[in-house]
């Protein structure tokens, strides 16, 4: 007779585990156990040669949960059935379970029956009885309300049951979400958010219906189970990837893809999305790859990061952690300014650890804020040190992880900490990575405010790596823009980044803001910085970070370190910093407005590069000015061509100048533009603008009706034959118009009028003190009036009758005078009319 196979019962209840195993003792070899810790240790001693586990799932203890955990960990135990038993009521227990990797489960009170068919399906064939069940499970509200997706644990059965079901096909799970999606909703609003939701997953289930499984598993994260192809990764893609774009024009959102190739077909569900979690993680925040596939490293990374958990409380407090400080240096002199304090980890095992090292692990479990606490502390400390030494103390930059912009008594710890050590919050700058920006604008903004209003300086770190814009910039008051030279060059070196980093600079300055540029490494760089009127910079060309000793010693005869060569290279290569990938692509896309990098020479203007903007005022295509032998002066109408030449030519000399002129649309017809060029730099014969291009086209029109109705009016002045007069209270200045003039209303005027108006000769001697009188009531509130005197306006004297409004501004004070001075044959009573009318304010 073949030997039993082994059964393992696990049940605190010694009635139930008398009652199977009575029921089974002919069958199999029973074992007992009566907790989840001895189950694991008998499984452990039988060596996993054990058939089916009938499992408790609440006991004291190692409860049933935990034991389908730790089997499925253990290879050796990971293929053992485990059919659980739970209360009728246990629902969520058992879908749990099964999720977990039960295989089926009985119903409590026990039913002999009932047990040994499961338990003899389980062994004979698993698949039909999952089916059954599985129909059970999914009529139970597993379909998400929204979407009418699967939620999470109908995925997970529905996954299994396909994965079983199809043992030799190969599958892939992806995790995906939508970047951003939390700004989509706040500034569009719930229901665009829905319907984006919606929308994405009616065409996902259209799409991929066929060949695998989908959930919404919640917020804006799907989860997908299909059979694994390029092909079928790839339309994936461009399933998220159109369904966004035709929503939101494909302006602002992305989705990012975390993948794992199923090659564990014993993992659960929830472990598979792990791994997808965690390929998803390491392309989150990175606008270039959006998607990712797990692999072993990723694996290896988690375990590296539970042991920095186990570890970094004890290594703060033994101070593991050590500021390290690494200058500014100011352009033009190299000078050190100041410097900027970074982070090490002086590990006693593992030596010194980088910052993207642990800072990454901090942020998600939220040690950040302990250990920038600490670091800005150690920083406040030393300035106080530096004051206290006589040593001048030079502004020293913290970062602020984006985490702790959103912890409430972040404000709170900094201004405690400019208290405690007594030093001015303008020494403490704090560096706010550009991503911040993005990710909560309102949020940062009022965070912001309160620490400016308190004096400290505030600088927008690594600008140019997420998604901002220099026209975001308007909107938040960053004192300072900290450019990383990473994030401009690329690899591509024949493409053309520099420009753009001038541009950014250039406009950077229209904006009042100063710019440092990070990263700088070598003397070329620096120079050409320079050359674009960057102020400042920090990189290894200059200093790398060193121990704060080290930076002390050269602070204390801070003024007398220079480093780098500050004079201008005499010819910039141009081309060495002309790269340009996506990232400066989509910077110089979202500047203000129209923008143009022009090359002149030989009295040809040609685009070095034009924004998107600029091809939508122009109604052109980029293929309109990179043909063979384009001019943008064949653009520009006949005759502003020498104005324009000779605009670029003054910029040319001066840096900047500004003119407008007439340029072509593609359809033929001409837009009134204004141009503001900045001259860059020049490169042998070729001179590099920077230009802004403004449609004025309005304004001009303005302009030109203003002219005619000037002249028009002059018409009806000289028709009246009457002078009009506008006097200018504020600025004392009398504007009046003649007879001659065709053009302006009021060619002349008299400054200082009121302020001279005792000696002016041109009204008569006993005329005088009652215009005087006149005026200054009528300066004193809105009124109007008549006067008649006598001028000699035209050589001899004669009577003239004004007639004015005294007219006053919002405050009511009366701004200016108006009126009309008609001559008069005859004098009224009393040797002149003097009537005053006071108006209402
Ligand atoms: P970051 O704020 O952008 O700091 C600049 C990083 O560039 C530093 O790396 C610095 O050593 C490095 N660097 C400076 N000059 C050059 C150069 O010329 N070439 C190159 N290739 N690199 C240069 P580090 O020290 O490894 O820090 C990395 C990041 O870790 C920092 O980037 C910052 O985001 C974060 N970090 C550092 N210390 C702290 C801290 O105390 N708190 C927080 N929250 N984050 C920190
Ligand atoms: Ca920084
Ligand atoms: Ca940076």
């Amino acid at each position: 007779m073949n030997k039993k196979s082994n059964m393992l019962i696990v049940d605190d209840s010694s009635l139930n585990r008398f009652v199977l195993k009575k029921l089974f003792a002919d069958e199999f070899e029973v074992f007992e156990a009566p907790d989840g810790a001895t189950a694991l240790k008998q499984l452990r001693e039988l060596d996993g040669d054990v058939s089916i586990v009938l499992l408790d799932l609440i006991m004291p203890g190692k409860d049933g949960f935990a034991v389908i955990k730790e089997m499925h960990e253990e290879s050796m135990l990971s293929d053992i059935p485990i059919i659980v038993a739970s209360a009728a009521d246990g629902l969520d227990n058992e879908l749990r379970a099964l999720e977990l990797g039960a295989i089926d489960y009985l119903p409590k009170p026990l039913e002999p029956r009932i047990i040994k068919l499961r338990v003899h399906n389980v062994l004979a064939g698993m698949e039909n009885t999952r089916l059954t069940m599985r129909n059970e499970m999914l009529e139970l509200g597993q379909y998400d309300e929204l979407t009418g997706l699967f939620k999470k644990q109908a995925f997970s059965l529905a996954t299994r049951k396909m994965l079983i079901d199809n043992p030799d096909e190969k599958y892939v799970m992806v995790l995906f979400d939508i970047d951003r999606f939390k700004l989509y909703n706040e500034r569009h609003g719930m229901d665009e958010g829905d319907k984006l939701l919606k929308y994405i997953a009616e065409r996902v289930a259209t799409r991929l219906g066929g060949i695998g499984k989908y959930a919404r598993l919640h917020g804006d994260v799907f989860a997908l189970c299909y059979r694994y192809t390029k092909e079928h990764v790839q339309e994936m893609l461009d399933i998220a990837d159109t369904s966004l774009s035709e929503l939101t024009y494909g302006k602002e959102l992305l989705v990012s893809f975390g993948l794992y190739v199923i090659e564990n077909r014993k993992l659960t569900v929830s472990q598979m999305l792990d791994r997808c979690d965690l390929a998803l993680r390491t392309i989150k925040g990175n606008y270039m790859n959006r998607c990712a596939y797990f692999d072993d490293a990723m694996l290896s990374a988690m375990n590296e990061e539970q042991e920095i958990l186990s570890e970094m409380k004890s290594a703060l407090a033994q101070g593991q952690f050590d500021i390290y400080m690494q200058p500014k240096c100011r352009l033009d002199t190299g000078e050190i300014s100041g410097a900027e304090a970074l982070v090490r980890w002086i590990h006693t095992k593992r030596g010194l650890l980088m910052p993207n090292e642990f800072i990454p692990v901090f942020e998600r479990n939220g040690f950040i804020m302990q250990l920038d606490t600490y670091v800005w502390e150690c920083v406040s400390k030393a300035i106080r040190r530096w004051i206290d030494q006589g040593i001048p103390p030079m502004p020293v930059s913290v970062n602020i992880s984006r985490i702790n912009l959103r912890n409430p008594e972040l404000c709170n710890v900094l201004f405690n900490l400019v208290k405690k050590y007594n030093i001015p919050p303008a020494l403490l700058e704090l560096e706010i990575t550009e991503s911040a920006y993005t990710e909560d604008p309102e949020q940062l903004l009022s965070v912001m405010r309160t620490l400016q209003e308190h004096g400290f300086v505030v600088l927008m770190d690594d600008f140019g790596s997420a998604y901002s814009s220099l026209n975001m910039l308007k909107d938040i008051p960053v004192d300072v823009l900290k450019i990383d030279l990473h994030f401009l060059s690329g690899t591509d070196t024949t493409g053309r980044g520099g420009s753009i980093l001038a541009s950014v600079v250039h406009m950077a300055q229209l904006l009042n803001l100063p710019v440092i540029a990070e990263g700088v490494e070598t003397r070329e760089q620096a120079s050409f910085l320079r050359s674009i009127g960057c102020e400042s910079a920090q990189g290894y060309y200059y200093y790398r970070p060193m121990p704060m000793i080290e930076y002390e010693k050269l602070a204390r005869r801070a003024s007398g370190n220079v480093k780098g060569d500050v004079s201008l290279a005499g010819k910039v290569d141009i081309e060495s910093f002309w790269s340009m990938d996506k990232q400066t692509n989509t910077l110089f896309n979202n500047v203000l407005g129209s923008v143009a990098i022009y090359e002149m020479h030989d009295d040809k203007l040609e685009v070095v590069r034009v924004n998107d903007e600029y091809l939508t005022m122009t109604g052109c295509s980029m293929e309109h000015f990179f043909g063979k032998n384009s001019n943008v002066l064949d653009w520009i109408h006949v005759s502003d061509r020498d104005d324009a030449v000779a605009m670029f030519r003054e910029a040319r000399q001066t840096h900047t100048a500004t003119g407008r002129y007439r340029h072509k649309r593609a359809d033929g017809s001409y837009i009134w533009v204004q141009t503001k060029a900045k001259f860059l730099t020049v490169n042998e014969s070729r001179s590099l603008f920077f230009a802004v291009i403004t449609d004025v086209s309005n304004i001009m029109e303005l302009e030109a009706k203003l002219l005619d109705d000037n002249k028009r009016y002059s018409f009806i002045r000289q028709a009246l034959g009457d002078q009009l007069f506008d006097y200018d209270a504020v600025h004392d200045i009398f504007y009046y118009s003649v007879h001659d003039s065709d053009s302006e209303l009021f060619s002349r005027n008299v400054p200082d009028f009121w302020h001279n108006f005792s000696d002016y000769k041109n009204i008569h001697e006993d005329d005088h003190s009652k215009c005087l009188h006149a005026m200054e009531r009528a300066l004193r509130a809105p009124c109007k009036g008549t006067i008649e005197f006598r001028s000699k306006l035209s050589g001899e004297y004669k009577w003239y009758r004004m007639t004015y409004h005294g007219v006053a501004d919002s405050s009511g004070y009366v701004a200016r005078i108006v009126g009309r001075n008609e001559t008069i044959k005859e004098p009224g009573a009393d040797g002149g009319l003097n009537e005053y009318t006071a108006l209402d304010k």
